[in-house]
């Protein structure tokens, strides 16, 4: 096994080599820093799956293979589970200033190695460096935030209606939870859910995506080396065809108490079928359809900056992205004129490693092919194709920032959610227009308007059905504010003082016969 890791990081270092000069440097560190982990971490041990299986993770700008890892089963998900199980009574006990201190030594751990981690995001997701070195200080805040909620997680005494009674209300941890993560943010997703979870006593089994298992395995090394006791944190890495089986085992076997996926409203509506025989409780951050509005009254070069902040970001591949524009007649041309100047200024599409690159790769072939259908879908409808509009000749992965004009509703681009660098604008006339326009969808993330006229601004905050909104503002994550979505985007809310709540259980004691 030692031969086969020790072989896994050469890949690795040489993968990342082949990017550009200064990635050799960042390839050497990484390889040398001890966090790239090639096994599975169940119960504290670092350990292979059944039959050594493993499968491959890619660099999505090449498609050449970085390192194999554990390719985990049905099997190993019921021991990781078992070794949370386990571990549950030590963990729940401890106090919660034992839980804080331990996660906060995880957080100054994230901070320290916060290049390699940097680095490890690039490699497996593409991102550009200075988004994924963005993504860990967003992923460490997270474990930063619930160390120090760990120790505010307060009851209630509630005044009683009887003279002899008292009512207690108590907040418990509800157990074992189960993790699934995605490939768009790989590190932070999985904080902002494992940190609420361990800051209040419950243990966790992580699955992370098939295309960005590296990081939720540095993470561990990390929680590791922070002390966090043996099968508090497990991770399972699995092929995209061992999924399923192991999502089953998650969300079905009877010891695991809650469940907490962020992904697409399908896996979702999966996860929740499987949950629904043991009555899990379901943490649920799916797919977004986000509105982008421009009122005549907005200031313009202001939207026009976050429209390129919020749809670009991750080569439009954030679950919050702007996913559809819509402008105000009176302030639409020159809404686009100015937006396809600062994409062609300001957005440079290359490698992750090059400093000044800002548009790296989609994750596959299949998250190009669906940019390209909706593209030549609103093309054949009438739209037209005002920048980009094809693959980038950096590679096959990688696309050019689009803008299409002339969108109408019926097209794809309008009604799905995208997860990639194309922004299609449609013209409206009234306020009330474009609230119907922007509401006319199952889901429900964020929602984002530009308007300098305050009666408007509270009116629209309050009509969008979004959970969560920018006003004059295209960027919105922070772990003080809760995230999450309505209608189908999902189920509860992570981060925030209400992030912890996903993971308790409310308990009324009644204390009688006083
Ligand atoms: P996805 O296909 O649903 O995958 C997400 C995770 O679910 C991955 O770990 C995936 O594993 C796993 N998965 C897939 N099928 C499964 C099954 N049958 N049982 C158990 N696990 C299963 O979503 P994605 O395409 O990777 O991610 C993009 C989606 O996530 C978008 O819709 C985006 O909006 C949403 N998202 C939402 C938020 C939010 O906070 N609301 C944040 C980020 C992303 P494999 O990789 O092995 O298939």
């Amino acid at each position: 096994m030692l031969r086969q890791l020790r072989s896994g990081m050469q890949a690795l270092t040489a993968g990342l080599r082949a990017h550009c000069a200064s990635a050799s440097a960042a390839a050497a560190t990484v390889g040398g820093s001890g966090l790239v982990r090639s096994q599975a971490y169940i119960g504290g041990r670092w350990v292979d799956a059944s039959g050594s299986a493993l499968f491959p993770v890619q660099d999505p700008a090449s498609g050449r293979q970085l390192v194999e890892v554990a390719d985990c089963g049905p099997r190993e998900a019921k021991e990781a589970v078992r070794a949370a199980d386990c571990s549950l009574p030590s963990w729940r006990a401890a106090t919660s200033k034992e839980r804080s201190n331990l996660l906060r030594k995880w957080y100054d751990l994230i901070i320290k190695n916060k290049d390699e981690l940097a680095r490890l995001i690039t490699a497996e997701n593409g991102k550009p460096l200075q988004e994924a070195f963005s993504e860990i200080l967003y992923a460490a805040s997270f474990v930063e935030w619930f160390s120090e909620e760990a120790r505010r997680v307060y009851g209630d005494v509630v005044p009683a209606s009887s003279p002899n009674r008292r009512i207690l209300i108590l907040k418990q941890p509800i157990g074992v939870v189960s993790i699934i993560t995605p490939w768009n943010f790989p590190s932070a997703m999985l904080t902002r859910k494992a940190g609420a979870a361990l800051a209040v006593g419950c243990t966790v089994v992580v699955k992370p995506a098939e295309d960005t298992p590296l990081s939720a395995l540095a993470l561990a090394e990390l929680a590791d080396q922070a002390g966090i006791p043996a099968g508090v944190f497990n991770v399972i890495p699995s092929s995209r065809s061992n999924t399923p089986a192991v999502g089953e085992v998650l969300c079905t076997d009877p010891l695991v108490a809650a469940i907490s996926f962020t992904g697409s409203t399908a896996t979702g509506k999966i996860l929740l079928r499987h949950a629904c025989d043991t009555v899990k409780k379901a943490s649920m951050e799916l797919g977004g359809l986000a509105p982008f509005i421009v009122f005549d009254s907005a200031d313009l070069d202001l939207a026009v900056a976050g429209a390129l902040a919020s749809k670009f970001r991750n080569s439009g591949q954030t679950c919050v992205c702007a996913n559809r524009f819509l402008v105000q007649e009176g302030i639409h041309d020159a809404f686009v004129e100015k937006m396809v100047k600062a994409m062609q200024r300001d957005l440079r599409v290359g490698s992750g490693f090059d400093d000044q690159t800002t548009q790296g790769p989609l994750i596959n072939e299949r998250a190009v092919q669906k940019v390209e259908n909706q593209i030549s879908d609103a093309v054949s409808r009438g739209a037209c194709i005002v920048t980009g509009g094809k693959r980038h000749s950096f590679g096959a992965t990688f696309f050019e920032p689009t803008l299409l004009s002339n969108v109408t509703t019926d097209m794809l681009c309008a009604q799905e959610e995208t997860f990639g660098p194309l922004a299609p604008v449609l013209k409206f006339q009234t306020e009330e227009e474009a609230i119907t326009i922007a509401n006319a969808a199952n889901v429900g993330l964020a929602g984002y308007f530009y308007s300098r006229d305050y009666a408007q601004i509270w009116r629209v905050a309050e009509q969008l059905e979004v959970g969560i909104v920018g006003v004059n503002e295209g960027l919105l994550s922070t772990p003080e504010a809760p995230f999450g979505g309505v209608k189908q985007s999902g189920l509860g809310r992570e981060g925030s003082k209400y992030g912890v709540d996903e993971y308790l259980e409310i308990k009324y004691v009644c204390f009688g016969s006083l």
